[in-house]
């Protein structure tokens, strides 16, 4: 199921976001200890922007972060998780297309809100480098 919704909407044929960051840049992320895609050892963010890695994702832990890099924005739908009803955007690694997490889009509770705009990492599709 979760495989079948991956190629669902999967951007093959390159969405709006995936063509304003451009297939061939790779961004730092900035700091000592960095969370890299498991698939293509990209780096995806920088443990100086965790929020909490108190989260649960799919396939597991997840580490919410206020900024991720090299990630394309899947588009917008509602979900309801174990905190409430949310719109979110599965994210993917802009170079391998590997679905990595969610973007928390629109929270509807009140103590939700401060997760707008933020992202999800699954540490199942993350490595570790430095620290
Ligand atoms: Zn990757």
């Amino acid at each position: 199921m979760i495989f079948s919704h991956f190629l669902g909407v999967l951007p093959f044929r390159g969405g709006r976001k995936q063509a304003e960051m451009g297939r061939l840049f790779i961004e730092d992320a900035k700091g000592e200890k960095v969370l890299m895609c498991k698939g293509c050892r990209v780096d995806s963010a920088s443990y100086d922007d965790i929020e909490s890695k108190e989260f649960q994702g799919r396939y597991g832990r997840a580490y919410l972060f206020r900024k991720v890099v090299n990630i394309v924005i899947g588009s917008s739908e509602p979900r309801f998780l174990s905190s409430g009803f949310h719109v979110v955007n599965d994210i993917y690694c802009s170079s391998c297309m590997q679905l990595v997490g969610w973007r928390y889009e629109i929270a509807k509770e009140e103590s939700q809100k401060y997760k707008e705009g933020m992202f999800i990492l699954e540490k199942e599709r993350m490595e570790k480098k430095g620290g």
